[in-house]
């Protein structure tokens, strides 16, 4: 299968792609995304036959419909990667908390948030494209933190793949910050700035545009790929663990064949929102998707409003920091699927342009086909936290935002799965207020304990380890410094 362009076609840019040449250049025409030419359809059979594959057996069936062009031998290699997860057999755990409302845990890889389900085949066949195509690639990445040691995790020691992680010193849990600045790789590079997570995307963004930098990297022979969800490597594998759900369900016997089910995603830069979207279309059967959004609600206003508004916003920080997105990239290729390349960078200029766009009636309408959405604050989500936790289950605090999905959303009496995108131990001072109904100030290893104690479960060894480990990344520096600071580092 081809890869198209979500704005069109630009001179200079070929009118359809493979998937390796996306996932290598991940910008498309008018800085456009690349999408499969026809998103294909499963047929009944499909659900029969497959729904007790294992996930790596599922997610190679599911890869092979996109007609892809990754060799069959290095494709098996990156999906045995999920052999590392907590557990082989149930890679994704979907676990029923509530007569009707079930959770689908992503996050039970090395870095424990769901960015683990794709990065860690993605990086596998990124490096394995590069190594045969004989060119280094360098990958720049920006972190609230959760992408930050999912990446630097999948491409440690990977041939010809440079990375270059950069964090907000002060904008992470401790956990988050130690995943990252612990992590071994000769070909890795960590750099905390004096700033938030904003200023770590703008300062890459304005690097990206920078003709010196550029030219470095060409002397190098370097050249510039992405591994965040604007790359289709990523969106790929998203789909997978949603038809997995379905499937779990089935083999529960909670569901029967054919039955519809509500698929809740706890949503920021919307990839994993995404990946539901495109099984909807493959023809599993979702009822809806409910979007959940935290304070920063530009989805739920898009998806009720029909409006794309940022002018009068502003980022505000939650306890939800991985859906602190005022840009969210991925409604772009829902917009391109729905009313097709013309409209869709019309739309996109609008939004970078003058900050916002409108449906119309029209549009809004087949939006809400697909989806509805709801926003959650934190003192909503710090209660659902609190109340689950009190009967036994506990979730982190983007898991939490899904929840009044559940309760306001559901118009008929189908089943809900809830995705859960990371684990409890990633923000233990958040969940600890939560817990204690306070607003202390905690460290992340306090907090740890002490909710580890409370609610006697065991704290990850990955995670309790972190604090015993050589920090290898110290640099923490200013905006202005990060060019040198990352030439200094490709140039070693
Ligand atoms: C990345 C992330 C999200 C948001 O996912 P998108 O695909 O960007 O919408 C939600 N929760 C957690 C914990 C994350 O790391």
């Amino acid at each position: 299968m081809k890869f198209i362009e979500t704005r069109g076609n630009e001179a200079g840019f070929d009118k359809e792609v493979a998937f390796s040449y996306a996932l290598l250049n991940p910008s498309a025409s008018f800085g456009g995304l690349y999408v499969p030419k026809k998103v294909p359809h499963l047929d009944n059979d499909f659900i029969i036959s497959n729904h007790d594959l294992s996930y790596k057996e599922l997610a190679e069936k599911i890869l092979k419909i996109f007609e892809i062009d990754i060799d069959d031998g290095v494709l098996k290699e990156a999906l045995s990667l999920y052999d590392g997860f907590d557990n082989p057999s149930d890679t994704t755990p979907v676990v029923k908390i509530e007569e009707g409302l079930f959770v689908n845990e992503l996050y039970h890889g090395p870095t424990r948030a769901f960015k683990d389900m794709a990065l860690q085949p993605f990086g596998h066949i990124l490096s394995d494209l590069a190594r045969k195509g004989e060119k280094k690639y360098l990958i720049l990445a920006a972190t609230s933190g959760d992408t930050g040691p999912a990446t630097l995790d999948t491409f440690a020691n990977k041939e010809n793949i440079q990375v270059v992680c950069l964090y907000p010193d002060g904008g992470t849990s401790d956990v988050q910050r130690l995943q990252m600045v612990t992590q071994e790789g000769k070909n890795l590079k960590v750099i905390g700035i004096h700033g938030n997570f904003d200023d770590a995307q703008s300062t890459l963004k304005s690097l990206l545009a920078s003709s010196t930098f550029k030219a470095e990297l060409q002397k190098n022979h370097i050249s510039l790929s992405a591994a965040n969800s604007v790359n289709f490597g990523r969106i790929i594998l998203q789909i997978v663990y949603h038809i997995k759900s379905y499937f779990s369900l089935l083999n529960q016997g909670e569901i029967k064949e054919g039955e519809k089910i509500y698929i809740t995603v706890p949503s920021g830069n919307f990839g994993n929102a995404l990946g539901a979207y495109y099984a909807k279309k493959m023809g599993l059967p979702i009822e809806k998707i409910l979007i959940a959004s935290n304070a920063n609600n530009v989805l739920t206003d898009l998806i009720l409003k029909g409006k794309y508004d940022i002018r009068e916003r502003e980022l505000i920080l939650t306890n939800s920091p991985a859906m602190d997105i005022l840009k969210s990239s991925n409604v772009e290729r829902v917009l391109f699927d729905k009313f097709g390349a013309e409209r869709t960078r019309e739309l996109m200029r609008n939004l970078n342009d003058k900050n916002h766009y409108e449906l119309t009636k029209e549009e809004h309408g087949l939006l809400q086909e697909d989806f509805d959405a709801v926003y959650c604050d934190d003192a909503y989500g710090q209660k659902i936290i609190k109340k689950y936790a009190d009967n036994g289950y506990v979730m982190d605090p983007h898991t939490a935002t899904c929840f009044k999905a559940d309760e306001k959303l559901k118009t008929k009496d189908l089943k809900n799965v809830i995705c859960s995108t990371a684990e409890w131990t990633k923000f233990a001072p958040t969940m600890l207020n939560a817990i204690n109904q306070d607003d202390k100030k905690y460290s992340d290893l306090e907090a740890l304990e002490s909710i580890s104690k409370a609610l006697n479960i065991e704290i990850t060894p990955s995670v309790s380890g972190l604090f015993g480990k050589k920090v290898l990344h110290n640099k923490i520096v200013a905006k202005e410094s990060i060019e040198a600071e990352i030439l200094k580092f490709i140039n070693s």
